[in-house]
């Protein structure tokens, strides 16, 4: 039994193709934890076919999003088989209802979240990004053709597999996507923002050196502003790892 409460229990937040998948991705070379990704889990639903991802195809399609209760009966089942181990949740919450269903079952086990990192990305930088990026479906891996592209044209890295453009990742949904993340997840931005001793605002572009000593344990809700995911990750990474020194490396492979 653990001593003090060291495990991570983390959300990653920000605009779609604010780069939430990429910087997990990046994490998990690091450190050894569970990332559960919405998006991902629901395209893993619509691959197989199920009741679940018949209903998300015509909502994804449509830029919409999920209900609530769905999603969290999803997620939640999934947070509650990690037990003990360190998670980071990716797209999900993603509405204020969400957040406050999530909350509510973190509580009763305490085990309340500890980190929210929101990626502050400007929209001009973002829609360019997603209209370049290629995915492997089955993983989720993320390829930009511009700054990360795949070491052989049109193919996963790690399987060999063809990529696909997402069926959402288009000028026209993506203007849906973007709305709804005003109307729905700027509220739970502030949701998570006004539960935070402090809030922690970085401003990735300027600040070249990263200091994890600017956030302390304390500290809820994160707010990394920048326009690269390179000028994101160091200080990601600073605050990762300072909150939780715990987290074993990744067993390299
Ligand atoms: P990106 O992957 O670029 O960050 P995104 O956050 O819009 O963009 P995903 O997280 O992959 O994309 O989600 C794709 C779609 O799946 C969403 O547009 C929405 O329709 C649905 N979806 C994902 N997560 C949720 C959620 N928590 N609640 C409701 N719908 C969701
Ligand atoms: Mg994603």
């Amino acid at each position: 039994r653990r001593v003090s409460d060291d495990q991570m229990r983390m959300l990653i937040v920000g605009s779609p193709g604010s780069g939430k998948g990429t910087q997990s991705t990046r994490l998990l070379k690091h450190y050894d934890f569970s990332v559960l990704s919405a998006g991902d889990v629901l395209r893993s639903h619509i691959q197989r076919k199920t009741d679940i991802g018949q209903r998300a195809d015509a909502v994804i399609k449509q830029g919409g999003l999920m209900p609530d209760q769905v999603m969290m009966d999803l997620i939640g089942a999934e947070v509650k088989t990690l037990g003990a181990a360190d998670w980071l949740l990716d797209g999900f919450p993603r509405t204020l209802g969400q957040a406050q269903m999530l909350d509510e079952m973190l509580d009763a086990q305490k085990k309340p979240l500890r980190l929210v990192v929101n990626l502050d990305v400007p929209e001009d930088v973002i829609l360019d990004r997603i209209l370049q990026r290629w995915t492997h479906l089955p993983s989720g891996r993320v390829y930009n053709l511009s700054y990360n592209p795949p070491k052989v044209e049109g193919k996963d890295d790690v399987t060999g597999e063809p990529l696909s453009k997402r069926e959402d990742d288009n000028v026209e949904t993506f203007g849906k996507r973007l709305k709804s993340f005003h109307a729905q997840t700027e509220p739970m931005l502030e949701h998570y923002r006004q539960k935070s001793g402090s809030v922690i605002d970085i401003d990735c572009r300027t600040q070249t050196s990263p200091d994890a000593s600017t956030t302390s344990s304390q500290d809820l809700f994160v707010n990394l502003r920048g326009d690269t995911s390179n000028q994101i990750w160091p200080h990601l990474v600073a605050i990762v790892q300072s909150r939780f020194p715990a987290l074993k490396s990744a067993s390299s492979s």
